[in-house]
């Protein structure tokens, strides 16, 4: 039986050939569509993605929880053969180019969870539109993530125009902007002009007229939304600590495609997304309070529960503080956050006694283990209490920066109900894909066979000596005219070589991964005639090289294969062989001629660190020249090995920050459903924290009644919901601290034998419960002081959240125009009212709206 796939058989491993096997019936039911809708004409193909839509999303209607999921994929996988065939017209039609078997293949695993391992140039950009659509219909949004701002603009532009052209709406989140694909652009007369200049630069250079700005809940609203990892991850936390539900911009997580997969969930996933917040508590603060604490007399001001460990304040200590603060009512909204540091203040004082509950040592408060007695150094009481004993003490009052909230990427990720990624080198990581995210990788064959030649390493003595082989080597293959790409691992390294080929006088482009958008159209031009490109890893990811050019001719092309393609020079090893493997694809794609070799040396850090003496030994006998390489099994599979080794140390760290965060995860998110179902006004919620409070306290059961007779139960609720959120927010992020903290002090204990994540675990509940019990003694404190917050409330238009929402990073201004100035698409009429478009007018006033 013939496959319809030429490579399949030879090169394939067995499981791999079984998967891609089964689903061959259904890429041929998708290409039994073509005929019958390459017979359509525009209209009605748009018409036929639109009704399909509809047909899914009647199907779903009324439908949610499991339901909804089960249905979804028994609905979805019969929609797939017609979806994807419309999606491979749309794009003949638009794009000029048609999935080959091999891509509707990697669309199809995408779309059941998988990752597809396509190598560099099989065009995976292409392959994501295929199951994006697909997903898409049942109108929940599906996320496409890219490596950086620039390829997810790119990849919206030029992708967008075939979900366009069937119905479906298309948009990216960047860093502070967002934009929805515009259609309108399509209906423009000078639609030919702009569309040929799509099709020809579209996978390197981005048509801006594509473009047009929108706020980001509008982004999110899309079908298709465009973005990098650190938006998609931001936008989670950022919602997660708003307080107005209109600024909500994320919808569910339904459906992600992640391109380039490896880089996001492998390279990036040793450092959570932070949110900190940029201005700290003072420490004055404290001191006042602590000061005020000092004043106050024991059950005059306050009284005691040495059982429960609590105290409470009473009417008169009420108002010395507040007369020592100077402000007349400390129970309103603003003067919550001044509540909880009284009243941890006068705990400090009143419940924790020197030399029982903590020592001073070194300048430092260290807490006594309350069971053995021992001297606890690096843990920290949390809720803002080890601060309040430092100024009781007298001592330095440690402030850390404040994380507001943070994620792993892992955490964020697996919200997804199903998640599915493409990349060119995911086999050597198949195991962690596997275990942390459960996803199976599946390499799929090449649209044509390999062509490419990969030569054994050149070994050099001295860092030296193989720069200057390096450089005499380029310097040969410049003169030839076959283009070379030299790989680096820094810009300091970038640096060194361009160094080196300046005294070879060859010319050539340096690429820094600092400004993507401009790099991008350096490194499509990389495959030209006597082309010399350095780039770090990271610098112009994601853009083809095409041979002889962007835009080359036959000729061009043919002249650059007879002189052996693009020559990859790697000038050492990475880390890990992925990484390598990554580089080595930028060579060789779609079947076209190429070469590639690593240069290293002795020098080099993976040598160094890993290399056995042996080698050195070995090399220094021979008494080669330094930059004489020697090519040797034994070098190459020494490197190889400490490769090896050293991507299972990262793979453990990555482990191990995720086992912690899954401590953390469990916490975040009650935390966070609490908040959205407060935020949400969600009647439930009150209920049950009222059934929480009268538990704790009987007595509140009729003060609620009383006051919501007083006030109105909608206005109890409402002030109560809003008190809610701030308690929430303030002890959540001294609980984060506080989890910091215990994180590298449970290290340090881990000297005693004991396991620190099992600490952690433990001492973490411990810090939770605490803080669940503190937000109940705060809340019902709050009802119990109602009637301030009303007196305060009534001078005051409207009780509203007040709390600012700190800026984080990426915060999209496009929303808030809190730089004054306008946004419009490029298509829009110019805001000084000539009367033309944007981009066709001449005016200096909003001259930046056309750049
Ligand atoms: P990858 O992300 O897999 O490295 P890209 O998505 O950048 O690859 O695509 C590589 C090139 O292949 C692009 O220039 C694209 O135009 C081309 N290409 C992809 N699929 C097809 C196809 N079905 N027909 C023709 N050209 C294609
Ligand atoms: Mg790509």
């Amino acid at each position: 039986m013939s496959l319809g796939i030429p490579f399949l058989e030879k090169f394939f491993p067995d499981e791999s050939k079984k998967t891609i096997k089964k689903l061959l019936p259904l890429v041929d039911k998708v290409f039994a569509y073509e005929e019958e809708l390459k017979a359509l004409s525009d209209e009605a193909l748009k018409e036929r993605g639109i009704a399909l839509k509809k047909e899914v999303m009647d199907k779903l209607e009324g439908k949610t929880g499991e339901e909804l999921k089960h249905e979804e994929r028994k609905v979805l996988h019969e929609a797939l053969p017609l979806a994807f065939a419309l999606v491979r017209e749309s794009s003949r039609r638009t794009l000029h180019m048609m999935h080959y078997r091999v891509q509707v293949i990697g669309g199809i695993l995408l779309h059941e969870g998988n990752i597809s391992e396509m190598r560099t140039g099989e065009g995976k950009t292409l392959v994501a539109t295929l199951p994006a659509y697909l997903n898409a219909l049942s109108g929940r949004g599906v996320h496409v993530v890219t490596v950086n701002d620039y390829l997810s603009r790119r990849d919206a532009v030029w992708m967008g125009q075939v979900f366009d052209a069937l119905g479906l709406s298309v948009s990216v989140i960047n860093h502070q902007s967002s934009y929805l694909y515009d259609s309108t652009q399509i209906e423009d007369k000078d639609q030919k002009e702009d569309d040929k200049e799509r099709d020809d630069v579209g996978s390197y250079k981005i048509v801006y007229d594509y473009l047009k700005p929108c706020t980001r809940q509008e982004a999110y609203l899309a079908d298709i939304t465009y973005g990098t990892n650190n938006e998609f991850g931001f936008d989670y936390l950022r919602d997660n600590i708003g307080y107005n539900k209109e600024q909500l911009t994320q919808r569910a997580h339904h459906y992600a495609i992640v391109d380039e997969i490896d880089s996001i969930l492998i390279d990036e996933a040793r450092t959570p997304l932070i949110i900190s917040a940029p201005a700290q508590e003072s420490s004055e603060m404290y001191v006042t309070f602590a000061k005020i604490a000092r004043t106050l007399i024991k059950d005059e001001d306050y009284t005691v529960d040495e059982k429960q460990r609590a105290i409470s304040l009473t009417e008169s200590g009420i108002n010395k503080a507040e007369e020592m603060l100077g402000i007349s009512n400390i129970y309103s909204v603003e003067g919550m956050k001044y509540v909880h540091h009284l009243e941890t203040a006068v705990r400090a004082e009143a419940l924790f006694v020197p030399e029982r509950e903590y020592v001073v040592r070194d300048g430092g408060v260290v807490i006594v283990d309350e069971f053995t007695g021992r001297m606890q150094p690096g843990r920290r009481w949390s809720d803002g209490l080890h601060q309040a004993v430092e100024a009781k003490e007298g001592v330095k009052i440690e402030q850390e920066s404040r994380t507001l909230a943070s994620i792993t990427f892992q955490n964020y990720f697996r919200f997804y109900e199903k998640l599915s990624g493409m990349t060119g080198t995911a086999e050597t990581s198949k195991e962690e894909f596997y275990k942390v995210y459960g996803l199976v990788v599946t390499p799929v064959p090449t649209h044509n066979p390999i062509n490419r030649t990969d030569h054994s390493d050149l070994i050099f003595q001295t860092e030296k000596g193989k720069w200057q082989a390096l450089a005499k080597k380029v310097k040969e293959l410049h003169e030839k005219g076959q283009p070379v790409l030299i790989g680096t691992i820094s810009i300091e390294k970038n640096e060194a070589i361009s160094k080196y080929l300046e005294r070879e006088g060859v010319p050539h482009s340096v690429l820094n991964a600092k400004n993507h958008e401009k790099e991008g159209e350096i490194i499509a031009a990389a495959g030209k005639r006597g082309a010399v490109t350095i780039a770090t890893n990271m610098a112009g990811r994601g853009v083809d090289i095409k041979l002889g050019g962007p835009n080359a001719t036959e000729a061009e092309k043919e002249e650059i294969i007879t002189l052996g393609g693009l020559f990859v020079i790697g000038t050492e090893r990475h880390e890990a062989r992925r990484i390598d493997n990554q580089l080595r694809g930028r060579s060789g794609r779609q079947g076209d001629k190429g070469e590639t070799q690593f240069f290293v040396s002795l020098e080099d850090d993976l040598m160094r660190v890993f290399g056995s003496e042996n080698i050195k030994n070995m090399m220094g006998r021979f008494g080669i020249p330094e930059n004489e390489p020697i090519e040797s099994r034994l070098v190459s599979r020494a490197l190889e090995g400490a490769q090896e080794k050293i991507e299972g140390f990262h793979f453990d760290t990555r482990k191990h920050t995720l086992q912690y965060d899954d401590v953390l995860n469990q916490q975040r998110t009650s935390i966070y459903n609490k908040r959205r179902r407060i935020l949400f006004g969600d009647e439930g919620i009150v209920s049950e924290v009222f059934a929480d409070l009268i538990a704790l306290k009987p007595e509140i059961e009729s003060l609620i009644k009383e006051k919501e007779e007083k006030y109105s139960k909608e206005a109890v609720h409402h002030i109560f919901r809003i008190m809610m959120l701030q308690v929430i927010d303030t002890l959540w992020m001294e609980h984060l601290d506080q989890m910091e903290h215990l994180r590298s002090s449970v290290n340090l204990r881990a000297y005693g034998q004991r396991d620190p994540l099992v600490e952690y675990k433990k001492e973490g509940l411990r810090a939770f419960k605490s803080l669940e019990i503190t937000l109940k003694n705060e809340l019902a404190s709050f009802i119990e002081n109602i009637d301030g917050f009303f007196a305060s409330q009534q001078t005051r238009a409207q009780t509203d959240f007040v709390q600012v929402i700190p800026e984080a990073p990426g915060a999209d201004k496009s929303t808030t125009l809190s730089d004054g100035k306008l946004k419009a698409g490029r298509n829009d009429p110019c805001p000084c009212g000539k009367g033309k478009k944007v981009k066709k007018c001449d005016c200096e006033e909003y001259k930046y709206l056309r750049n």
